[in-house]
């Protein structure tokens, strides 16, 4: 759960780099930071908060340079401390190299054990400086032999930039398991975690980044290696379910037209004899579009959002979690009063959300409350890099459908099947990770 993005450019990127990881602060908001490059030297910023309140106008204007790598956390590995902040950037062997990592490593515990009885000492508590450390150590002087190198021995889920003072470098794991798309600038080469980033710099989208797939931009242009270890697409279904932005298209996936078919299976899945839909912004929204255009039944906006809170999914502890629902969706009782209504939810993950929503619509006055889900049940951990590391968290691994349907208060709740989902997308089950609905992980999380 990280946004990164890379640029490279024929003049300076600071302010491209600024506004795409605006861009991507869906995907992360505990910490961000840059690394620019002037053809000379790396210069690295980092922060804990969002790319608005780090990168002030001073600080922005200390970066200066054509080549350069950014990144929003949100932390799945290692804690939430200024020390995990990425970039990284290492000096080694007479030059300096800078990494962002997006997703997590399965082997990481072993990997760092190994390193660290060979003599070397971690900066940080994140698997991503293993995968920097790895590349440095194999790096001599080939810098896509060392990433290859590197790409033998870690395993999981990963998208990464990475630059040296005249390269700009992306690689994705094997498996495709999180995004990576790139796209071309008016005099330049981009790569991001989502689409929407190139567009608002007035870029174009040309492709997703291969699974397996290493891509060197320097100044003689765009050059592709594989990496010759194939394995299956596993590309993340969570992305479109509930992470990325609704104008993402990832891996031939538009997270938008997914959701809407998505409302539209729900309905013929499990109808609903109600007077409203309403969605949960802003996920939501689409399904609940998809819903009420299959079934006739008029889609209203009985939530209204505090456009100035974050997602509540993505904040580090339970407690300020229920705190944000709280503060972030407030009921339109002129609108749902006296009525039944049916919710359009993107997922339940840990319950808390929808219990206080269903509480706060029967406060102002809704007469029936029906819960539907436009994913199926979370039963899974999972273990490439979106945040559900723990079954006990996980109300669906646990509990019947109608025992959470009690917990959160709802008249009635039903999810989309594995099979409805599966067909929203339209790329074909085999080439999905399902893992966190259906169990069966594209690589084995035994190595944890
Ligand atoms: Fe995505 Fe779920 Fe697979 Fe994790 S387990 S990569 S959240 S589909």
């Amino acid at each position: 759960m990280c946004g990164i993005i890379g640029i490279y450019n024929n003049s300076n990127i600071n302010k491209q780099l600024f506004y795409g990881l605006n861009c991507l602060q869906h995907r992360g908001q505990e910490s961000c930071g840059m690394s620019i490059s002037d053809g000379d030297k790396l210069i690295r910023r980092n922060g804990m908060g969002l790319v608005i309140d780090v990168f002030k106008p001073n600080i922005l204007e200390e970066l200066n340079g054509n080549i350069g790598i950014g990144h929003v956390r949100y932390s799945t590995a290692g804690g939430s401390y200024d020390y995990n902040t990425q970039p990284l950037l290492a000096y080694t062997k007479g030059e300096q190299i800078s990494l962002s990592h997006n997703g997590n490593l399965i082997n990481y515990q072993i990997l760092k054990a190994r390193l660290e009885e060979d003599g070397m000492m971690f900066q940080t508590t994140i698997d991503s400086e293993v995968i920097l450390y790895l590349i440095t150590r194999y790096n001599k002087g080939d810098i896509v032999e060392a990433i290859k190198e590197t790409m033998k021995r870690i395993v999981g889920a990963y998208s990464i930039v990475v630059m040296l003072k005249d390269k700009l470098i992306a690689v994705r794991d094997p498996h495709g398991i999180r995004p990576l798309v790139m796209g071309n600038l008016e005099n330049g080469t981009i790569f991001a975690s989502e689409n929407a980033a190139i567009e608002i710099l007035g870029g174009n989208f040309t492709r997703d980044v291969a699974p397996g797939e290493i891509v060197v931009v320097d100044k003689d242009g765009e050059h592709s290696y594989m990496f010759e270890h194939k394995t299956k697409k596993s590309h993340c279904i969570f992305e479109h379910v509930y992470f990325a932005r609704n104008d993402a298209t990832l891996d031939d996936i538009n997270s938008y037209m997914f959701r809407r078919r998505s409302g539209k299976i729900l309905w013929k899945e499990a109808p609903c004899d109600v007077d409203l839909v309403v969605p949960v912004p802003d996920s939501g929204y689409p399904s609940a579009i998809g819903y009420s255009q299959e079934s006739g039944i008029p889609l209203a906006e009985g939530l209204v959002k505090n456009r100035y809170m974050g997602r509540t999914f993505i904040k580090p502890t339970q407690e300020e979690r229920e705190i944000a629902v709280k503060l972030k969706l407030n009921p339109l009782s002129h609108v749902v009063k006296d009525k039944r209504i049916v919710l359009i939810d993107d997922s339940i993950v840990r319950g808390t959300t929808s219990r206080n929503l269903i509480q706060n619509l029967r406060n102002a006055g809704a007469k029936e409350v029906h819960m539907r889900i436009t994913a199926p049940p979370v039963k899974y951990s999972c273990y490439y890099g979106i945040d559900t590391p723990s079954r006990k968290n996980l109300i669906a691994a646990s509990m019947s459908i109608d025992e959470i349907r009690e917990l959160i208060g709802a008249d009635s709740l039903s999810f989309i099947s594995i099979d409805g989902m599966t067909q929203a997308a339209r790329i074909g089950g085999e080439n999905l990770c399902k893992a966190c609905f259906d169990g069966e992980y594209p690589i084995d999380p035994c190595l944890v």
